[in-house]
């Protein structure tokens, strides 16, 4: 063994954690080289500065109050699963459901009234392309219900119908 190999060795020699057998030739071999000699002690000189350094203890409680944050934690696959057990229960899906109702009786409300409003529009524009005549000839306010009911275009004939009917 050379010096390097001693010197490798040393840390363990300090720590007392070789076979009594190299123990006692690195004893030996310190007593004769005064390299490896100076090696040691630096060594020794650490490890008692380390020894010396106030060893850092965590505040009381840090361990149970790490865990109980730990335990809080919640996975994200349990965090999604309760959200979606929090807003689909029947208790939550009623509502749900009677508000989609609700927006569809609308939108078909709103849907008719839409069509009205088109006929209208179409019952109108027929009047302007060549029916003013019969307007004037019709009291469209007292029959403006009739009409709006009926698709103009189609039943042209029938407002004549009635036209005649009255006079
Ligand atoms: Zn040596």
């Amino acid at each position: 063994m050379n010096c390097l190999d001693y010197q490798k060795l040393i840390p363990l020699y300090l720590d007392g954690e070789l076979s009594a057998e190299d123990q006692q030739k690195i004893d030996y071999h310190l007593t004769h080289c005064s390299a490896c000699q100076k090696e040691a002690k630096a060594i020794q000189e650490i490890w008692e500065m380390l020894g010396e350094a106030p060893a850092i203890e965590p505040a009381p409680n840090y361990m149970a109050r790490f865990q109980d944050q730990l335990s809080r934690q919640t996975p994200l696959r349990r965090k999604i699963m309760d959200f979606i057990q929090r807003t689909w229960t029947p208790k939550h899906l009623v509502p749900a459901l009677a508000g989609a109702c609700a927006l569809l009786v609308v939108g078909i409300f709103s849907w008719q009234q839409y069509q009205v409003q088109q006929q209208t529009q179409q019952l109108l524009a027929g009047l302007n392309n060549g029916g003013l005549d019969m307007v004037q000839h019709l009291d469209l306010v007292e029959n403006f219900e009739i009409i709006q009911q009926m698709d103009f275009l189609e039943d042209f004939d029938l407002i004549e119908q009635l036209d005649t009917l009255k006079t």
